[in-house]
């Protein structure tokens, strides 16, 4: 008996009628501009209402609704209270802004909808090896280097403490996993360093114990005799010391590690030098500050990204790893169904992976286009004096800071991030802390500034991390005039 098949009309998800689609998107995109042009003149922060989460309760929409009423529920729900990151004023944790062309490549790359990841010879693919060619460059990285573009740099801290792990464990990592290590191995990063390196470590198998976390000094740098004793400790125990993870630039404090001093002791000890560059890398364009990160080049892999400090669109990020083979061995798995032989030899007869070879994804979004397209525009010299501009920002908050008696600096300022609080003498620490973090709160709340908090040495500060290439002077000087008036008020 033949099945009756109905012939219904066949249906698509592109418009019916495209010229209302095209004047709603030309809608948007001047709503963006317009939004974007008069940022500076917005509140910062606006707190998502009750009513607003309560708008987001409910099943999914069984039929459609008109593309415009669905946009005017985003302009009306979502837009307004969203983060604050693209601010003039954002200053919370580390967060990057954004740009108007990354914004502009974001729904370029959306239009193709290209997957970066498989096959060698498209235009996508050059653009990502480019961008990755240029990083190497910027950062002093060798061209020999291998890297790839990642979602941020939690996916580099793992990627590049993964190709550490299967080159230093002595052992076939990827065959016969954790389970059978010959020799518990250890690895070493400072008590500053970022809540990702854990995470990494935990998620190839060694477990949290494995991770040494090494003292800091005054300046909140990984104590180097520590590091040494440590390691010479773990030795004697039969274990066997692998990684030393590197800070260039803590989110705390941007507490930059001696990297030279770092690099010399992974040759002594033979350990994979691994560089968690989130916060700093970028320092290394900056001409007056680029000695700060010295000894960066000689990481083995080094992860960073380009959403904080390159300031473009979220996601991001990049690792690059010294040794290409070492790299491409952690990861390249060649199915039938993604065949490309050893490489692709169709073409040129070179063998030439896959950037799905050096990553743990295969399907990924074409986030190069961002970075190609911006850096073009603005060129590599405005970039290096932008993020000169954040360190001079952070100095000059510094100096305010100093010059006001009812404002307190954790720390001497280091790089891009300045913690402080307000301070009264007939206060004690724990009110200090408490009021500390109503005056964070209600920064945000009146939509003067975002600061978060942070604790150094058991105290709670406001923590401003500048990776903000729309802040100037005068937002500093109202943030330190509104610190004062908002803790006089509440004191
Ligand atoms: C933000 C940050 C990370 C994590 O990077 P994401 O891009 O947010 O995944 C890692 N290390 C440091 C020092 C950071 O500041």
């Amino acid at each position: 008996m033949s099945r009756q098949i109905e012939l219904l009309a066949e249906e698509t998800l592109d418009p019916k009628e495209w010229e209302a689609m095209r004047a709603l998107g030309h809608r948007m995109l001047d709503d963006a501009m317009d939004y974007l042009e008069s940022l500076r003149d917005r509140p910062v922060w606006q707190h998502a209402p009750p009513q607003v989460k309560a708008h987001f309760e409910g099943p999914p929409p069984p039929g459609p609704e008109p593309a415009g009423e669905v946009y005017q529920e985003y302009l009306r729900y979502i837009h307004p209270h969203q983060i604050g990151n693209d601010h003039p004023r954002f200053w919370g944790w580390v967060a990057g802004t954004g740009t108007v062309m990354g914004m502009f490549a974001e729904l370029l790359a959306a239009s193709t909808n290209a997957i970066s990841g498989s096959f060698s010879y498209l235009s996508n693919n050059y653009v990502e090896l480019q961008v990755l060619d240029w990083c190497k460059d910027l950062l002093g990285y060798p061209p020999t280097a291998s890297g790839l573009i990642t979602s941020g740099c939690s996916a580099s801290n793992l990627i590049g403490l993964s190709v550490a792990r299967d080159a230093m464990a002595g052992f076939d990592v990827r065959g016969r996993g954790m389970q059978n290590t010959p020799q518990q191995m250890t690895l070493y990063c400072s008590d500053e360093a970022h809540s990702s390196i854990q995470k990494a470590i935990e998620m190839l198998g060694f477990g949290k114990d494995a991770l040494r976390r090494i003292p800091v000094n005054e300046s909140l740098q990984i104590d180097l005799e520590a590091l040494k004793a440590a390691i010479e400790n773990d030795r004697a125990k039969g274990l066997l010391p692998i990684c030393i993870v590197g800070c260039a630039g803590t989110t705390n404090t941007a507490a930059i590690d001696d990297l030279n001093a770092l690099a010399d002791i992974c040759a002594e000890e033979r350990c994979w030098f691994h560089i968690d560059g989130a916060c700093g890398a970028w320092t290394a364009i900056a001409p007056r500050y680029r000695h700060l990160v010295a000894g960066m080049e000689r990481a083995d892999s080094l992860a960073f990204d380009l959403h904080k400090w390159m300031y473009l669109q979220y996601p991001i990020g990049c690792v690059l790893v010294r040794n290409a083979k070492a790299h491409r061995r952690a990861f390249s798995l060649t199915t039938t169904y993604l065949a490309h032989g050893e490489g692709d030899r169709g073409l040129t007869g070179v063998d030439v992976p896959w950037i799905s070879d050096l990553g743990f994804e295969l399907s990924r979004g074409f986030h190069a286009l961002k970075a190609w397209m911006t850096i073009k525009e603005h060129g590599t010299a405005k970039y290096g004096r932008l993020i000169q501009q954040n360190i001079d920002q952070a100095h000059y908050l510094a100096r305010l800071i100093e010059a006001a008696p009812e404002l307190e600096l954790a720390l001497p300022v280091s790089l891009n991030i300045v913690n402080f609080r307000y301070t009264r003498p007939d206060l004690d620490d724990a009110t200090l802390d408490d009021l500390n973090k109503q005056i964070e709160t209600e920064l945000q709340e009146r939509g003067i500034a975002v600061a978060s908090t942070v604790t150094i040495w058991d105290r709670h500060y406001l923590h401003v991390g500048i990776a903000n290439h729309r802040s100037r002077r005068e937002d500093f000087d109202l943030l330190v005039r509104e610190v004062i008036r908002i803790g006089n008020e509440l004191a």
